[in-house]
């Protein structure tokens, strides 16, 4: 028999993966070609030949059993000095290498950092719609994730109801920008917002609340659009980042937690953090992986080819009648449902071999997410199928 707490979040879950997978059936059925399978952000862009490349080296020029060895839990000091450098860089930040935490993707990092900072019924304000594994991360180590609503039409943070969603409980902030699931990019100005609302708020309570940064899809902006590093606009931030979309390499789960030493509490958090990497059993990042970040530390994919399919879906959709978002970043389209019932449009959708994720798994209900990581093919050939699904409803 499993846990009660973990029977109770099963049965609230929505699997995406489910619908990829049945995605993936109906393919075996109808033929890969007539399937639209826009259910997942599994990145369909392959990773730069650096990172092949680097990896072969590695494994010819390392020390076997260093290389394949326990490093320390807080990963190698050569590529921990090599972000710290490059951040540093990019960013005019001043990080060292004790602030850069090498991390199985950005997942874990989320974890180990709810187990860094959250007591029992502890709160963490996100943005929503949001990435819906963040309930489990909190849950999971026994927070409560608490949504602030997004304004429903540019999907940026809304001042007002981010700031009514503080209580003297919260103690992080989780923000993803560029976003999953809206493609929408926070601007500066949003975020300066926020800044201003939380350093207001820390002041009335008398405590740090840590804005955690989770930015996966950092480098995938369009249009030339800068991306806010969050760290220059409010000191409590901590930098979640991964490689697995920016390098097209989620199977080999490597990222990084990165904080200044302007962070409250730096030194504690840091012992917080490299404790968590073991009690959670992540022991360390994997070794291998990390290792190609000295020569990959800023390649990056062809974003080119996600802005591609970006603009003929975004124009075909409008086109067509649908009311979408327009997505600045990251991989997806947030999509407006026909029908109050986004998990019955989801449906209905299928019925036209399209396949997407209804917007209530991402606390955005009447959405569906449109994940474009897909060949620019596929979303050629969906178009007659999404302008047969709209015609359905003008019936
Ligand atoms: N955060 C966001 C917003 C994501 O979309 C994802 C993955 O899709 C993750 C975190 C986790 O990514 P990973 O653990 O592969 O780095």
């Amino acid at each position: 028999m499993i846990s009660k707490r973990l029977r109770a979040s099963l049965d609230g879950a929505v699997c995406i993966r489910d619908i990829f997978e049945e995605g993936k059936k109906l393919a075996a059925i109808y033929g890969k070609e007539n399937i639209f399978n826009f259910s997942i952000g599994n990145p369909n862009v392959e990773p730069p030949a650096i990172v092949n490349e680097t990896m072969k080296e590695v494994l010819d020029t390392e020390e076997p059993l260093t290389l394949h060895g326990y490093p320390a839990n807080v990963g190698h000091p050569d590529v921990r000095r090599c972000v710290a450098g490059h951040l540093n860089k990019k960013f005019g930040m001043h990080y060292d290498e004790n602030g850069i935490i090498m991390t199985s993707g950005a997942a874990s990092a989320l974890s180990i950092l709810c187990n860094t900072f959250l007591d029992i019924d502890d709160e963490v304000i996100t943005f929503a719609p949001y990435f819906w594994e963040y309930k489990s991360y909190v849950e999971t180590l026994y927070g409560k994730l608490v949504p602030a609503l997004c304004d429903q039409k540019t999907l940026q943070p809304d001042p007002e109801t981010f700031e009514a969603a503080f209580t003297p409980k919260t103690r992080m902030v989780f923000i993803n920008n560029p976003n999953n699931p809206t493609g929408a990019v926070y601007t500066e100005e949003s975020i300066k917002k926020v800044a201003e609302i939380m350093e207001r708020k820390q002041k009335e309570y008398g405590h740090p609340i840590y804005l955690i940064s989770d930015e996966p899809y950092r480098l995938l902006a369009y249009g030339g659009l800068e991306v806010p590093y969050l760290p220059l606009y409010y000191k409590n931030t901590i930098v979640v980042y991964s490689y697995s979309k920016t390098l097209s390499i989620p199977g080999e789960r490597v990222g990084y937690i990165a904080l200044s030493d302007d962070v409250a509490d730096y030194q504690d958090i840091i012992a917080g953090i490299t404790a968590s990497i073991r009690y959670l059993g992540y022991v360390n990042a994997p070794s291998l992986q990390q290792k190609i970040l000295l020569k990959c530390v800023d390649a990056s994919v062809d974003v080119s080819i996600y802005e591609k399919n970006r603009d003929l879906l975004y124009h075909s959709l409008t086109d067509i009648g649908y009311d979408c978002i327009h997505p600045d970043g990251a991989f997806y389209l947030f999509m407006r449902s026909l029908e109050p019932d986004d998990f019955e449009f989801c449906q209905k959708a299928k019925e036209e071999r399209i396949l997407m994720a209804p917007g209530t798994a991402f606390s955005g209900p009447g959405f569906v997410r449109i994940s474009y990581c897909v060949p620019y093919e596929v979303v050629e050939r969906s178009i007659p199928a999404f302008k047969r699904l709209y015609d359905k409803y003008q019936k």
